[in-house]
């Protein structure tokens, strides 16, 4: 049996497991990022943690296959450097998967997390079966990950997937990106809430207000509302697919994939975005490309992360 570990690379800790070629979680621990560290020291505590987690497994080093790190932010898979972590400065332009695996003596690989999740859902997944597979995460931003013939496409320069970046309104709302009307304004967290928080100001009766997460609305908020009925929360979701289904019907016409897999936190919300955003689908797409095409809610969920961080590796093996 072969074994791999995955390293998610977050600002706040680090979330490593180890899993089998089955992709079953044999043991994961999350440790804390200390983002004061210097780059070689920080690269030295993620070499340890691998190391504490495996032998926590059971396992030794020679047990593993390789190890696999998903990172936010911009970096080079092949030479395995990070080039611009926002939460983790002093990882900027690190080495980090040659430099650990120097220090275990196992193959290291680095990519961006969604790449990663996109492959996990793909192995161990939602997608399962599947080689033509397109995966967005939902959450503060959205992200995506492009997989044609089983292989991760990764563009001349790294940067594919940002289907976050997809303009669906000319005029519309400014983005960070430097762009308008980029459909993460609209899906993304802050879009969802602010929608929500229009119709409420309107006056619109709602019971969002019951649900809130410490006293904020939040895209959980409105989900929970929406299970408990509530016909506002319900619509904001709504939308929120539609202007999805929007965006996949183009992607559906220029990439003809046989799955869309929607992971992140929003994701949670279910059929109540994703049954809106299959018939916004069906109803703009090609017909052909549009009848083989489905969209499945993510399944790794809390362990994405881990298992498609772990992922990486096993793509190489
Ligand atoms: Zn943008």
């Amino acid at each position: 049996m072969k074994h791999f570990v995955g390293i998610d690379l977050g600002g706040t800790e680090l979330k490593i497991g180890i899993i089998d070629e089955r992709g079953t979680i044999l043991y994961k621990d999350a440790f804390k990022t200390d983002v004061s560290q210097s780059g070689p020291r920080m690269v030295e505590y993620m070499a340890q943690c691998a190391r504490t987690v495996t032998e926590r497994a059971g396992l030794a080093l020679k047990d593993l296959t390789g190890i696999g790190i998903g990172s936010p932010g911009l970096l080079d898979p092949e030479k395995g450097q990070l080039k611009i972590v926002v939460n983790i400065p002093t990882l900027n332009d690190v080495y980090v998967a040659p430099e650990i695996s120097r220090i275990l003596g196992v193959p290291v690989y680095l990519d961006n997390d969604v790449n990663a999740m996109a492959l996990g859902e793909m192995y161990y997944g939602a997608a399962k079966g599947y080689r033509d597979v397109i995966c967005l995460t939902l959450g503060t931003g959205v992200g995506g990950g492009l997989i044609f013939e089983g292989a991760l496409y990764r563009g001349a320069s790294f940067t594919a997937g940002e289907i976050g970046h997809l303009s669906i309104d000319p005029d519309g709302l400014y983005c960070p990106c430097g762009n308008y009307g980029c459909l993460e304004r609209y899906v993304g967290r802050d879009g969802i809430v602010t929608r929500a928080k229009s119709y409420l100001s309107k006056g619109m009766k709602s019971t969002i207000g019951d649900h809130l997460d410490n006293g904020e609305i939040t895209p959980r908020a409105i989900s929970k509302a929406a299970e408990a009925g509530d016909a506002l929360a319900i619509e904001v979701l709504a939308e929120t697919g539609k202007i999805l289904g929007i965006a996949m019907a183009s992607l559906t016409n220029v990439l003809n994939p046989q799955v869309f897999v929607i992971g992140g936190g929003i994701a949670n919300a279910g059929d109540l975005i994703l049954e809106p955003a299959r018939r916004e689908l069906k109803k703009r797409a090609y017909t052909i490309p549009a009848q083989a095409v489905q969209v499945l809610q993510a399944k790794l969920r809390n362990d994405a992360g881990i298992v498609g961080s772990a992922s990486l590796a096993v793509s190489r093996s």
